[in-house]
């Protein structure tokens, strides 16, 4: 399983199908736990995460891996990937062609963990994944789409320009946690579809 993942990873470091793969510095793979039960997935990398090849090691990702602590999870865990693998200048938000062209590459990585829930970080993933569009209003729920089971939240970046966010995502990323348990309990969770 892990040389699956290695070969994708592979793949995703030497990509240049889009744009993007002109201005990066590193191309960023998911990282984390082959085995485990909860991927998350952000919008693209920034800049510390393009200068180290590595999801989340910014900002951002201090306040996800403090969610994570606050659910009793440690990074080691969880899988943490991106919609779009290569940082588009200046953080903007990717560009449907990039999102189209990488997403063979999200794809793969769920293929390869089969999380038993994925949580979407934010509008991009949501638009991306389930063509959603209001992560504000949406945040919280849970979505059966395919048989896969999807809980949203918004972006940890978001709480950097509204400190107020933080204890939603706190408490958010308990709630998925919690949700986990009782799927595994075989006990019903309430979906949207
Ligand atoms: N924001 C994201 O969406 N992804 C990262 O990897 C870092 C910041
Ligand atoms: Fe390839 Fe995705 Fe990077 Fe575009 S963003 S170059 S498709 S890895």
């Amino acid at each position: 399983m892990s040389d699956l993942m290695d070969a994708l990873r592979l793949q995703v470091i030497s990509c240049t199908k889009c744009n993007l793969s002109k201005s990066r510095t590193n191309a960023v793979a998911g990282k984390g736990n082959y085995n485990a039960e909860i991927m998350f997935i952000g919008e693209a990398p920034g800049r510390n995460e393009d200068l180290k090849g590595e999801p989340f090691v910014g900002v951002a990702g201090k306040i996800l891996s403090e969610a994570l602590e606050y659910a009793g999870l440690s990074r080691d865990d969880v899988f943490i990937t991106n919609v779009v693998k290569c940082r588009p200048p200046n953080n903007r938000i990717p560009l449907e062609e990039e999102k189209n062209s990488c997403q063979q590459y999200l794809t793969g990585e769920i293929d390869i963990i089969k999380p038993k829930i994925i949580c979407i970080l934010g509008n991009t993933a949501y638009g991306s994944i389930l063509g959603g569009d209001s992560i504000t209003k949406n945040r919280g729920k849970i979505i059966k789409k395919n048989d896969q089971l999807y809980f949203l939240t918004i972006h940890p970046a978001a709480v950097i320009y509204t400190p107020s966010l933080k204890q939603i995502l706190k408490d958010d990323i308990k709630t998925l946690v919690e949700t986990l348990g009782k799927i595994k309990k075989g006990i019903q969770v309430e979906t949207l579809s």
